[in-house]
């Protein structure tokens, strides 16, 4: 028998279980242990039905990817829902944990399906860039109707157990999952139940076939926040041929987009993501087994815009935060943003209606650093100067127990000189969060000279839980993400001052498939910041000094680089602003000229590119995925496009090394030559990927 299925059988019940940890992926031994096992339970005299269970936490939580892109081996999952479907006797899916993709896939094949009341199911493979490949998008529909499926299988979504049995994917909820599924077994002996084949059933399909407009209207709805993707546009193409298409006609439809999908672009940059994000929780020099300490408080200083998305992200996967500010006057300020927030969610239907209160019952809000006493971690979300970051570390290190994990959410200031206002800098560390901080990813966690292995594993562990994504990065100005966006930010600047306008530079972004350019980001930050900074330093920046000191600070106020119609974050093109930038440099003395929308997003995108080869060569990310995560879930980067380093392969670094020297000597900017690493890539043709694979 195979090594991970096995069968037994119990009376006239043949069970067959997958014990293949973690996640009963659907890997070729898997696939023919099922098959066989199925096989023999047929070909057994005594058994009159059978169960398909799985050993472990989770029912078969979908296909093995790491035999994506490789021959297909036998038996295909196809092969195995056939044998399972035409089998003479009932089989049932007994399902617990998460039934997903290939694995819900295979137990809409069975004729019966059972789940614990906890289990979820979901044909999440949109999120890969492809669409359920073995009939699901068959399937799904006449076992839920075409409505609930476009939307489940466009979204990728999971349902609960309960909700998925209301609408037909479940026959029983069980209580325990191998009695349930045995009895329910012997019920369909008892019974004689038929062998339900949804292949066969095409009840909850009428109403679509006589109205159009009904599954159109689905798949509209469930399309909406698709932004450039090809997956879920195909995927609602396949659902929707389970209304003009018969079964096996429309599964080799479903085959052929699956296909086109798996050999395209999008699913291979969505594919390469879904490992970035899983390595980037690899600490180099870390040695193995190291613990991260208990973390059972948090303490979070400053409610500001950060400190409270912070608190927000915190209770919003149950645990407590104490608040800490400077006066009462702050604190309640920051706490209404908060509930306002909450509030305004809880309206769109976002989170349940008792979830405001209780997630603001889990924030403490309290005035004075003395209070971080308790806490195991501290994050710092003051304001970002230096003198006030080491003034209020000099209190956190007065207050804090032994051993606390004490962390800066600092954006750009050197966490080694921070660490030196306290007697333990093995115990601080950089959690760099995004904005808004409640709903942004990425947490960027950054290593000080002395931060110590389990205080680094500590932040990487919490970051998890409050789901983000953490990345390992290395001290320096701005770490990964804002430094590649200062390179880009640069040039954005130049070009209004050579010829274009915001909405041209920004334009050649969202095109791109950026949710935003520059100059709207600035906006959306408020451009009073910079100005201030700018100011402190002695710099200048013409165009972006006027604009302020025209009042024009962003959405915040209106105006900004864009003007905003009233209670709208639509960013709408201001001829004041192209008469102020005209103005600007004509005072300047300087020629404009027509800039090409490939000069723009070349010069905006390779010295971003650049940079991110010299902040390897620097060793401040440890590898080319970590900087495309950073990008991804920090600054909105298409994900069907990978990543900055990604996306720079596909280019090929040649020409983009050598663009840059153009580039280089076009604005008399020696810093845009590329960078000796890219350089040396570029000369020997190879790729940012083949850094990870030792060169
Ligand atoms: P903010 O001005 O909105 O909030 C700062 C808060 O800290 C204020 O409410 C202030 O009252 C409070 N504060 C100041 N000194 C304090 C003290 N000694 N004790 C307790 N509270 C104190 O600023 P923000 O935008 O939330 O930024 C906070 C930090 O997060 C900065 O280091 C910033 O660089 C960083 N950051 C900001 C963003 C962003 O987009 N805003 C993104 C990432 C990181």
């Amino acid at each position: 028998m195979s090594q991970v299925v096995k069968v037994e059988r119990h009376d006239a019940v043949a069970i067959v279980t997958v014990d293949s940890p973690p996640v009963n992926a659907l890997s070729v031994a898997v696939r023919k242990g099922i098959t066989d096992g199925v096989k023999s339970a047929i070909a057994d005299p005594d058994a009159k039905a059978i169960v398909i269970m799985c050993a472990g936490r989770t029912f078969i939580a979908g296909a093995d990817i790491t035999e994506f892109g490789k021959p297909p081996q036998s038996p295909s999952l196809h092969d195995v829902i056939d044998t399972i479907e035409n089998s003479p006797k009932p089989v049932i899916a007994a399902i617990h944990g998460t039934a997903l993709g290939g694995g819900f896939e295979l137990a809409l094949g069975c004729h019966y399906r059972v789940a614990t009341k906890d289990a979820k199911v979901g044909l999440p493979e949109v999120k890969l860039g492809l669409l359920p490949g073995a009939g699901g998008t068959q399937r799904l529909p006449r076992a839920v109707g075409p409505e609930m499926a476009v939307k489940m299988i466009v979204t990728g979504d999971f349902v609960g157990a309960p909700e998925a049995m209301k609408a037909g994917a479940i026959d029983e909820i069980v209580d325990n999952l191998a009695s349930g599924a045995e009895a329910f077994a012997r019920k369909v002996i008892a019974e004689k139940k038929p062998l339900r084949k949804l292949r066969d059933d095409d009840s909850k399909l009428a109403a679509a076939k006589a109205d159009k407009s009904i599954f159109t209207n689905a798949a509209a709805a469930a399309n909406k926040k698709n932004r450039g993707l090809e997956a879920p546009l195909a995927a609602a193409e396949a659902v929707s041929h389970s209304l003009d298409q018969p079964f096996d006609q429309a599964l080799k439809s479903e085959r052929e987009l699956f296909m086109k999908l798996m050999t395209g672009e999008q699913s291979k940059a969505q594919r390469y993501a879904f490992f970035a994000e899983r390595e980037a929780a690899k600490i180099a020099g870390v040695p193995d087994g190291t613990k991260g300490r208990d973390v059972k408080s948090v303490a979070i200083i400053g409610a500001g815009t950060m400190g409270g998305g912070i608190a927000m992200s915190f209770a919003n996967a149950g645990i407590p935060v104490t608040l800490i500010e400077t006066g009462e006057e702050p604190l309640k300020r920051g706490l209404g943003v908060m509930q306002k927030n909450y509030d305004a969610t809880a309206a769109r239907g976002g989170i349940p209606a008792d979830a405001p209160a209780k997630r603001m019952g889990l924030i403490k809000g309290v005035v004075g650093i003395e209070n971080v006493k308790d806490a195991d971690l501290i994050i710092e979300a003051v304001f970002e100067t230096m003198a006030v970051k080491k003034e209020v570390f000099g209190q956190i290190d007065k207050h804090a127990k032994k051993g606390a994990v004490l962390a800066t959410n600092t954006s750009y200031l050197n966490i080694n000189e921070i660490a030196k206002m306290t007697q333990r800098p093995q115990d601080v560390l950089g959690m760099h969060f995004f904005s808004p901080a409640n709903v942004m990813k990425l947490c960027e966690i950054v290593r000080g000279e002395k931060t110590a292995p389990d205080a680094l594993v500590t932040a990487v562990n919490i970051a998890k839980k409050i789901a983000k994504v953490p990345v390992v990065v290395g001290v320096c100005d701005g770490f990964v993400g804002n430094r590649m966006l200062a390179a880009r930010g640069k040039q954005a600047e130049k070009f209004l001052f050579e010829g274009a306008l915001p909405q041209q530079v920004d334009a050649v972004l969202t095109k791109f498939g950026m949710p935003m350019g520059p100059f709207a980001m600035g906006d959306l930050a408020g451009l009073d910041i910079g100005w201030r900074s700018r100011k402190d330093r002695g710099i200048k920046s013409e165009i972006a000094d006027a604009i302020c000191e025209a009042g024009r600070f962003g959405q915040k106020t209106g105006k900004g680089y864009y003007k905003y119609e009233a209670g709208s974050r639509a960013p709408l093109p201001d001829p004041d602003i192209e008469k102020l930038i005209e103005e600007t440099t004509t005072k300047m003395g300087l020629k404009r000229r027509q800039i090409s929308d490939d000069e723009i997003f070349e010069r905006l995108m390779y010295p971003m590119i650049n940079e991110g080869a010299r902040i390897l060569e620097e060793k401040i990310a440890q590898r080319p995925s970590d900087i495309d995560v950073v990008w991804l879930y920090g600054y909105g980067w298409p994900i069907y496009r990978g990543g900055p380093m990604f996306y720079a392969d596909t280019v090929g670094l040649k020409k983009i090394a050598d663009r840059l020297s153009v580039y280089a000597k076009q604005t008399n900017d020696p810093s845009l030559e590329p960078t000796p690493l890219l350089k040396k890539l570029a000369d020997e043709g190879k790729t940012f990927a083949s850094l990870a694979k030792g060169g």
